[in-house]
């Protein structure tokens, strides 16, 4: 018998909500940068044919004034912030999913909550505002996969960053 078996399912929750409460509470801002998206051009029809709605009508047959003739536009990045806790330094860091992570520089983990995962997997760079003057901003990137993190609900997750050279 496993020894969460002994510990009865209210127990647990309760462990989980403390967790969730001092995420919340002590966790620091970490705003998720998310990949730009393209979109279909809102002025013209496969790049040379002006749609008849659009804001800026151009000649048939020349490229279209808004996207060049290529009918998509790139829409301005998008991000969001999330309260995670944040661990600088990789002696605290609570778990490592790969052993050669210890000897690296320049690493950052995050601990939040799993609601947050989808987010985080969806980001492809995140910044912390570092310091006690918060005028320092460092840019990160995933390295490896998040990990499910909970005493048995695994209803956190961690994810491991390296610093944007
Ligand atoms: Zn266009």
């Amino acid at each position: 018998m496993a020894i969460f078996d002994l510990i009865p399912l209210s127990t647990i929750q309760l462990h989980e909500q403390v967790a969730s409460d001092f995420i919340r509470d002590l966790g620091k801002t970490v705003t998720l940068h998310y990949p730009a998206i393209r979109i279909t051009c809102p002025n013209c029809y496969g790049g040379y044919t002006y749609n008849g709605t659009g804001p800026n009508p151009f000649p048939q047959g020349q490229p279209c004034s808004i996207c060049g003739g290529t009918n998509n536009i790139a829409q301005a990045p998008e991000s969001e912030d999330i309260t995670c806790m944040v661990y600088m330094n990789p002696k605290d860091f609570i778990q490592y999913q790969d052993l050669t992570m210890q000897l690296q520089d320049g690493l950052m983990q995050i601990r939040g909550k799993m609601s947050d995962l989808i987010k985080v997997q969806r980001c492809n760079s995140c910044t912390v505002v570092a310091g006690i003057e918060g005028i320092q901003t460092m840019v990160w990137q995933k390295l490896g996969e998040a990990i499910p993190y909970g005493v048995r609900l695994q209803s956190e997750f961690l994810q491991t960053w390296k610093r944007k050279p």
